[in-house]
């Protein structure tokens, strides 16, 4: 049995579509807080069971009987090392056999401020003696690709990463990936760093875009306070404005890129480049 947890967000939904394209549907269980939300993936045959990070008693019953189990880092940050505490638990009580977990890209090293509860995260399930492999993630090329209306009503990329790179990858692509890895051997123990295979400034993003548009789209480089406040005006929530700005300086210093090479590799093909999503998508 593989158990995949927040199976009803953005990536979870792609993991349980790649792990269809792997194993039968009965192999499969979709671990989720309201079980309504994954009435498609139950026609489906995919066991469906109710398991809430800050639930302990149902994240027992949620793992009874599962061998591989992708844990998908929770949404609410914040209170996500005492929520992920639970679901290392309950696999440990629970003898999963392999724990994958969606951690932060460079976790050892990186400066970003969203990375402490995953650092937090990695040395409990560490402690746990739970057999493990991590799939550190990268940013999503979606922060980009589907964040895009604001980019071209003021036809300027606005940010705080300087020259920085930034290497992300698609969701479908980290999806793939973990599939991959729960369906074959030879992960456990493993740290995979995880990006995409091409690195862009957000310059470079604001350049591709503006092909992409067919109209002008130029980047400014703000400093990291007044990026945030721009985010807070367009009416972001302030500690997401204040994380996101602070990612744009991790993303100066390097820390959002690899060249590990290891998304390829358990993909087995290059990663989906900007270009090819931007290609995707119908143009303004
Ligand atoms: P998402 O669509 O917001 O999905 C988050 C999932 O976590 C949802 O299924 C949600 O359940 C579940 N969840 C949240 N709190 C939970 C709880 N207390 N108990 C059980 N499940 C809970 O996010 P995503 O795009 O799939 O990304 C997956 C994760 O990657 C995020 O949670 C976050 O940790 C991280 N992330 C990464 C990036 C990046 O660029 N790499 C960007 C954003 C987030 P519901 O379906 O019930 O809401």
């Amino acid at each position: 049995m593989i158990a995949v947890t927040g199976a009803t967000g953005q990536l979870g939904r792609l993991v349980v579509e790649a792990l269809l394209k792997r194993v039968p549907a009965g192999d499969i269980v979709a671990i989720v807080r309201t079980p309504a939300k994954a009435a498609d993936f139950a026609a489906r045959g995919v066991h469906v069971r109710r398991g809430d990070y800050g639930e302990p008693a149902s994240l027992a019953s949620a793992l009874v009987g599962v061998e591989r189990l992708l844990f998908i880092s929770g949404s609410e940050v914040g209170a996500r090392a005492k929520q992920h505490e639970a679901v290392v638990a309950a696999a440990r009580a629970q003898k999963v056999e392999l724990l994958a977990y969606t951690s932060i890209l460079n976790a050892d090293t990186t400066g970003v401020g969203l990375a402490a509860e995953h650092k937090a995260t990695e040395a409990m399930i560490r402690a746990s003696g739970v057999p493990f492999v991590l799939l550190r993630h990268g940013w999503y090329l979606e922060n980009y690709t589907e964040t895009l209306a604001p980019v071209l009503a003021h036809g300027m990329v606005f940010g705080a990463a300087g020259d920085g790179r930034v290497a992300p990858a698609t969701r479908a692509d980290f999806a793939a990936a973990a599939a991959a890895v729960l369906t074959t051997s030879g992960h456990e123990g493993k740290v995979y760093e995880l990006a995409g295979d091409e690195a862009f400034s957000l310059a470079e993003l604001a350049a591709a875009v503006s092909r992409w548009a067919g109209k002008p789209i130029g980047y400014t480089n703000l400093p990291q306070q007044a990026f945030a406040e721009a985010l807070v005006a367009a009416g972001l929530p302030a500690p997401f404005a204040h994380a996101l700005a602070d990612a744009d300086v991790g993303i100066a210093r390097g820390d959002l890129t690899t060249e590990s090479g290891d998304l390829r590799r358990l993909l087995g093909r290059p990663t989906e480049t900007l270009e090819q999503v931007l290609a995707r998508k119908p143009r303004p």
